[in-house]
């Protein structure tokens, strides 16, 4: 079994564009159930000279039962379940919700290693936001932007440190 990293966060934080950047061709749509579509994707990620599985949550339709949101949280939790260490992303430019609270009580809980990722950190509107990420008590925040593939070797170095 490999190293296994979780990205958790609520919807829309870039969680899939820094998943896309980690993967190289061989991703699997994992359902856990037959004849329902599938919502976490787990790839083999490498980054540097790390290898890794990684598991992105939540953003791809299904057409189960149960709200958004309640899909959301029990994906989070069996992602959260399967991991050997999260990666906790909020986005620095909106800054912290009630959502960001929300999953970061379930990392939290989980007492796994974490990694705190302020993601869309480029240029000085996320520097600040990545500041307030600190307040999470998740650690201190790695500044990143999954879209322009800055802060990876941060975030290196915070995974080398887990694994
Ligand atoms: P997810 O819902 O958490 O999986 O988020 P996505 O990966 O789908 O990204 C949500 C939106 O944020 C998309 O429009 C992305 O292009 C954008 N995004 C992702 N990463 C970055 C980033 O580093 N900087 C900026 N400015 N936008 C980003
Ligand atoms: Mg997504």
């Amino acid at each position: 079994m490999s190293f296994t990293l979780a990205i958790v966060g609520r919807p829309n934080v870039g969680k899939s564009t820094l998943f896309n950047r980690l993967v190289g061709q061989r991703i699997a749509l994992v359902d856990d159930r037959p004849g329902v579509t599938r919502d976490r994707r787990e790839g083999d990620a490498s980054l540097g000279d790390l290898a890794f599985t990684i598991i992105d949550t939540a953003g791809l339709e299904d057409s189960r039962e149960g709200s958004l949101e309640s899909r959301m949280r029990a994906q989070t939790e069996e992602a959260i379940r399967l991991a050997d260490a999260i990666l906790f992303m909020v986005d620095a430019r909106i800054g912290l919700t009630p959502d960001d609270q929300t999953f970061a009580e379930m990392v939290r809980k989980s007492g796994k290693p974490v990694i705190l990722a302020a993601n869309k950190s480029e240029g000085k509107v996320g520097m600040a936001g990545a500041y307030e990420a600190f307040s999470l008590g998740l650690g201190d925040p790695v500044p990143l932007s999954a879209e322009h593939g800055e802060g990876l070797n941060e975030l290196y170095e915070a995974l080398a440190a887990l694994m």
